[in-house]
């Protein structure tokens, strides 16, 4: 990926180069849009060894499939920097001012944010370690390749009780971790819906892992005790990367799993001319549903900015104005129908 800038003007930056950001820069760039995707390369699933779940990619390396997207993306002429931006500021005409952390400032008609979140583990020993191998935290993704095999849950309140649930359809031998929370705490109708799916609960504080040739073979509770499990799987605090919405003003909205900038079916924000898509936006964006949004983000911000340009047009005219580049739009409009 690119380090160097090559303009200072684009039609829209995309903040973020995982799969949200790189599926709108793939739409914005087949509509022939001038397009900065700036990424800074840390997408949320670099962990794991393989993606699953998305249709004819099942199993793919996660860097393997997003450096295919890079590669199909500039081949329609976006460009793609590897950076980090640190602000965007509104230029008092309804655009923007994007700031980067290597030094470079770029014009922005429209901003896509698709920065992502950042899985916030607890403080156990080896649990950071073994993200995204065997300790894991979506069954969908990676529950299969472990099924009918110990599973170890760490409760983690109504998340924990969830998880412990959806595994049980994919293993017999599923035991929930207390992890150091009373079991009165739990109410009755955890108690009910986790004897009903034949999890077991484990109370007392785990401290640790076993790990035996690059595997995860038990979680291991404070005074001694160890419990054989083949796969750990941690609810973790889920926390978007939304300074750059936030500090613009973008509205929020509660999730269960706390705050997320609140975006209409298309990924508009509340800021005009900003959109958010994929793991920005929410917790259960999987990676077909972060191609999706970026999708559905890159149709409408393209026809907007169309209809942008054909309503200023027409102004002008209306004030006997002609320029070329007004004509230009017109012309894009008519070859668009
Ligand atoms: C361990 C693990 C395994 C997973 N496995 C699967 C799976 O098998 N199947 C599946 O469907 N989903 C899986 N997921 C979920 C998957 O990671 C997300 O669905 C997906 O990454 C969301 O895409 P995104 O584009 O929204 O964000 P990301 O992929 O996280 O991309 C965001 C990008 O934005 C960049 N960025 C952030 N801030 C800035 C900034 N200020 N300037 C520039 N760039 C910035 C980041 O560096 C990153 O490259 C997994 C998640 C985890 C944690």
């Amino acid at each position: 990926m690119e380090t160097q800038i090559k303009r200072n003007a684009y039609e829209v930056v995309v903040v973020g180069g995982g799969t949200a950001g790189l599926t709108a820069a793939l739409i914005l760039g087949r509509s022939r849009r001038s397009v900065l995707v700036v990424d800074a390369g840390e997408p949320r699933n670099a962990p794991a060894a393989h993606m699953h779940g998305f249709p004819s990619r099942d199993g793919m390396p996660p860097a393997e499939f997003l450096a295919e997207v890079r590669r199909e993306v500039t081949g329609y002429g976006v460009e793609l920097v590897r950076d980090r931006v640190t602000a965007a500021e509104p230029d008092g005409d309804g655009e923007f001012e994007v700031t980067l952390e290597g030094g470079g400032r770029v014009h922005a008609r429209r901003l896509i944010v698709a920065t992502g979140l950042v899985d916030e583990l607890p403080d156990i020993p080896g649990i950071a370690e073994r993200w995204g191998a065997d300790v894991i935290h979506c069954p969908f993704c990676h529950g299969y390749e472990f099924r009918d095999q110990p599973v170890g849950v760490l409760y983690r309140k109504a998340a924990g009780i969830h998880q412990a649930v959806l595994f049980s359809a994919l293993s017999s031998d599923v035991t929930l971790f207390l992890d150091g929370t009373d079991e009165d705490e739990l109410p009755d109708e955890h108690w009910q819906t986790l004897a009903v799916a034949g999890v077991a609960v484990v109370s007392g504080k785990v401290d640790g892992i076993e790990v035996t040739d690059d595997r995860l073979t038990g979680v291991h509770l404070e005074g001694g005790r160890v419990f054989p499990r083949s796969v750990l799987v941690v609810p973790p605090v889920m926390s978007p990367r939304d300074t750059l919405l936030t500090s613009l003003g973008a509205r929020t909205k509660d999730t269960p799993a706390g705050p997320f900038v609140d975006v209409d079916p298309t990924g508009q924000t509340s800021v005009p001319g900003i959109w958010a898509v994929g793991n920005a936006t929410g917790p259960a964006e999987q990676v077909v549903n972060a191609a999706s949004a970026g999708y559905r983000a890159g149709v409408a911000l393209h026809a907007q900015l169309l209809q942008s340009d054909l309503d200023r047009e027409a102004e002008r005219r209306r004030a006997g104005v002609f320029s070329p580049e007004g004509e230009r739009a017109v012309a894009r409009a008519r070859a668009a129908v």
